[in-house]
């Protein structure tokens, strides 16, 4: 298990400033969730996380490791987004089989791991199904279940919800909340849904314009919510 640490982040992009001096702690094996209104700077803060845009200021350390220098695909960090896209030519086995063969895994490793990351999102009868024959709650578990199988130390989900209905968020809840629980993930969870990030994490961040402004429980965000907007945000 991995702790991550954000030290006075800042992310740009030319003259917009998406993310300003971010700090946040994600101990590890703990869930947190970064709540905030759509264009608060959620994504970008979750793409430099896991290298994909650079940071224009601060440290991003995982495990005390300062992450500056380290390429993407060295961070061991896990992304999902809402448009799961999976692999529309491979099977869902081999969609989930992806980063294992990637990370050089004995077929006998890859087999056993796929087959355990279908049975925790119940799929293990649909293995041979290709995407176009999936729902899109199925597609969305499958996309989880690829992103969790090279037990990446880190994993963050943007908004892996997506455009669910109600029933099937409240089943990819549960199936998430026993995912990390069963995998001990530490993850970064990006959410505008306040009883989204609420039923899933262990500390939920407030974002606005690009800063942390309250973190806390849910419970200490709903009695003591340090401002106006804060107070009106989640209610
Ligand atoms: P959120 O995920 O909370 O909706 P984003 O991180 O996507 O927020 O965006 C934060 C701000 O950065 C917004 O003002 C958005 O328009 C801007 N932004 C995001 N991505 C880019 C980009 N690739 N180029 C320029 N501006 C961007
Ligand atoms: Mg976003």
């Amino acid at each position: 298990m991995s702790d991550v640490q954000l030290r006075d982040v800042s992310v740009a992009y030319d003259d917009v400033v998406a993310v300003r001096e971010v700090n946040l702690i994600v101990p590890a094996g703990q869930v947190a969730a970064v709540l905030g209104p759509s264009g608060c700077g959620k994504s970008s803060l979750l793409r430099a996380v896991a290298g994909i845009e650079p940071t224009t200021s601060g440290q991003i350390l995982i495990n005390g490791e300062d992450q500056a220098r380290v390429p993407t695909h060295r961070r061991s960090v896990g992304l999902m987004f809402q448009d799961h896209a999976l692999f529309p030519h491979l099977s869902v086995g081999e969609n989930v089989a992806f980063g294992l063969r990637m990370a050089g895994q004995s077929d006998e490793q890859i087999a056993q791991r796929t087959r355990q990351l279908l049975e925790l999102v119940g799929l293990a009868d649909r293995t041979d199904a290709r995407p176009h024959e999936l729902s899109g709650g199925q597609a969305q578990r499958v996309a989880l279940a690829r992103t969790l199988a090279p037990s990446p130390r880190v994993i963050c989900l943007d908004e892996p919800m997506g455009s669910l209905d109600r029933v099937l968020r409240r089943d990819l809840i549960e199936l998430l909340q026993a995912a990390f629980a069963t995998e001990h993930s530490t993850v970064l969870y990006v959410s505008h849904d306040r009883d989204e990030a609420f039923a899933l994490a262990h500390t939920v961040s407030v974002m606005r314009d690009g800063r942390i402004v309250q973190t806390g429980t849910g419970d200490e965000l709903m009695n003591h919510p340090v401002d106006e907007w804060v107070s009106d945000f989640l209610s």
